[in-house]
């Protein structure tokens, strides 16, 4: 057993970390404020190699792992804890590699190296208005048509809706639609890549807007209204009514990188309590003095590291079975990992905001102290982007006791 990164690994981190520092932190407030993450900075990422870092370079990836990938964005959640940074690279990374996985020649070849250079945006789109968490009854159906797929329906809470149709040139998601009968349920859902944009053009049969949503303003997220759309057959991923198995392996990896952007996010918000209750002098003296201040910091120091090790644990085993093909590990093994990362690294970063903003007292509630942005950012994944926190729960449990009686 070996806790500690190798040379290679530390080298990636601090150069991720010194130009996050350079290029992110001054300006990640103004991001959140604007709602936009300035477009030479997306090609800045590309450039920097922190988008399909585990795609293999032949692909248009950067040909590293996924311990790699969630180095990347806990330092990515950190230098901006309104997450959008964290969420676009998330996605850009997750999604791309499902995409090298079980896409065909056409799709990889155009879509894969664009996101490398930071040209594109790959995410997901599985969510529905009547549910996000029933993956299997979703209701957005794509008919065989020559040559493809037309496909109707309509789908929420999407992220990257505005980066692709009004900002990038090229970028969509891995669409989740039904193929077969709503009975078959997750066994009659294909996954198709569908693009928004290619070379600046929308793609016709595309309606969209973006909701208002409370928080991490960077990245949209929105709605896509998909009126006989056509997906060429060149453009499925994986097998026809195999889609299901192919998003959960593309949640299972999205979980460990939204876990690793919770937990920099909470670095980001610890840091700033510690500081806070050294300088912060009451009675005469600190409030660190005060153990109803510093004794939560002390366990909220120990839950980071507990929520760290399950994250670093979770890229490992991915690395083991995607990058290493170690025998005997298949991609379900790592479901239970990525549930209890996400999970927990969910929990820790919303307790840390809580803290954080009790420390700080009327400080936190200006905008002058910036907590509200990570606040609210952590609510994102508390209340269900990539996976609602029972859903980990179902994960884990039925995992543990047997999806014959958890189900
Ligand atoms: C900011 C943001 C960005 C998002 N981005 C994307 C995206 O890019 N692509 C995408 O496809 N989706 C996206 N989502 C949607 C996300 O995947 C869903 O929020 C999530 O799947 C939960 O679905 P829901 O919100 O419809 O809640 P529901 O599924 O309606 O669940 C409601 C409540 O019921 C509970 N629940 C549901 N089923 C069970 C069960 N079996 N046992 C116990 N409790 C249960 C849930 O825990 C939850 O508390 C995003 C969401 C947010 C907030």
């Amino acid at each position: 057993m070996d806790f500690s990164l190798s040379s290679e690994e530390q080298l990636f981190r601090d150069s991720v970390r010194s130009f996050l520092a350079e290029k992110v932190q001054p300006i990640w407030t103004r991001i959140d404020e604007e709602a936009l993450i300035p477009t030479s900075l997306i090609r800045e990422m590309g450039e920097q190699g922190l988008f399909a870092i585990a795609v293999p370079e032949e692909y248009g990836g950067q040909g590293g792992g996924f311990l790699l990938t969630a180095l990347a964005a806990e330092e990515i959640g950190y230098h901006d804890p309104s997450m959008a940074l964290a969420v676009f690279t998330l996605l850009n990374n997750a999604w791309p590699y499902i995409l090298y996985l079980y896409g065909q020649d056409e799709a990889r070849e155009e879509i894969l190296p664009r996101v490398g250079r930071g040209e594109a945006f790959f995410g997901i789109a599985s969510t529905e208005p009547r549910g996000g968490s029933d993956v299997g009854g979703l209701q957005t159906r794509a008919v065989k048509v020559d040559g493809g797929y037309r496909v109707e329906g309509e789908k929420i809470y999407i992220s990257g809706v505005r980066e692709v149709m009004d900002q990038l040139d090229w970028g969509g998601w891995l669409l989740l639609a039904r193929t077969g009968r709503p009975e078959d349920r997750h066994r009659g859902i294909t996954a198709l890549a569908l693009l928004g944009k290619r070379q600046g053009a929308k793609t016709g049969g595309i309606e969209y807007s973006i909701l208002d949503t409370i928080g991490r303003h960077g990245i949209s997220t929105g709605i896509l209204r998909l009126n006989g759309v056509e997906v060429g057959e060149a453009y499925r991923v994986g097998e026809e009514n195999r889609g299901f198995y192919v998003a959960m392996e593309g949640f299972n990896l999205a979980r460990i990188l939204v876990a690793a952007a919770n937990i920099g996010s909470a670095r980001w918000a610890l840091e700033r309590m510690v500081e806070y209750s050294r300088e912060r002098e009451l009675f005469g003296r600190p409030i660190a003095s005060f153990q109803g201040v510093s004794f939560p910091i002390a366990e909220l120091a120990m839950e980071l590291e507990a929520a760290r090790l399950l994250v670093y644990r979770a890229a490992w085993l991915a690395d083991r079975i995607y990058k290493d093909k170690e025998p005997g590990l298949r991609p379900r093994d790592l479901g239970k990992y990525s549930a209890m990362a996400k999970l927990k690294a969910v929990q820790v970063n919303k307790a840390m905001y809580d803290q954080l903003m009790q420390v700080y007292g009327a400080l936190s509630y200006t905008k002058e102290a910036q907590v509200f942005r990570g606040m609210l950012a952590s609510l994102s994944y508390y209340v269900g982007a990539e996976g609602a926190q029972n859903i980990m729960r179902y994960i884990i449990a039925s995992s543990i006791i047997g999806r014959e009686y958890t189900k």
